[in-house]
């Protein structure tokens, strides 16, 4: 058995996200505004080695189940990853990450001049114009985003 499953299946309660691009598992948990304050365990092993040659990036985060509506977001990040639910040290669900046609808050508009940039609090939202290209356009000012470039809110 590959060392990297005895790892996702070593979790009673919770949410493994498995096949992250190596390196991009920190990017994930801020995507998901993950970050332990409510005091759940979390692990994030990178760079864990996944067939030949190969590396990736797990987290698992116990005692919560994460929604189809959260972990879609990371599909701009990490267009691989897989969702795996657990409870009681089984599998019981297991889902790929799609891309939705809407995301929400988690990245932050490239144009300085836009309203969600501005005092207003106004939280991003971009659409999805291509899928396969991985394409955002700001919903308020239009401006088409370059996903390597954008930041996080
Ligand atoms: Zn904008």
């Amino acid at each position: 058995m590959e060392q990297s499953e005895l790892m996702v299946r070593r979790i009673k309660e919770g949410t493994v996200i498995d096949h992250i691009d190596e390196g991009k598992g920190l990017q994930v948990l801020d995507a998901l505004r993950i970050d332990g304050q409510d005091g759940s365990l979390i692990t994030l092993a990178m760079n864990v080695p996944s067939g030949k040659s190969k590396k990736k990036d797990i987290i698992k985060v116990e005692n919560k189940f994460l929604k189809d509506d959260d972990t879609n977001k990371i599909a701009i990040i990490a267009s691989k990853a897989t969702i795996n639910i657990i409870k009681n040290y089984k599998l019981i669900e297991k889902r790929r990450v799609a891309l939705p046609n809407e995301i929400d808050k988690i990245f932050r508009c490239t144009n300085p001049d836009c309203i969600t940039n501005s005092t207003e609090h106004i939280e991003s939202i971009m659409d999805v114009i291509d899928k396969d290209g991985m394409v955002l356009k700001c919903r308020y000012c239009a401006r088409i985003l370059d996903v390597s470039k954008i930041k996080y809110n």
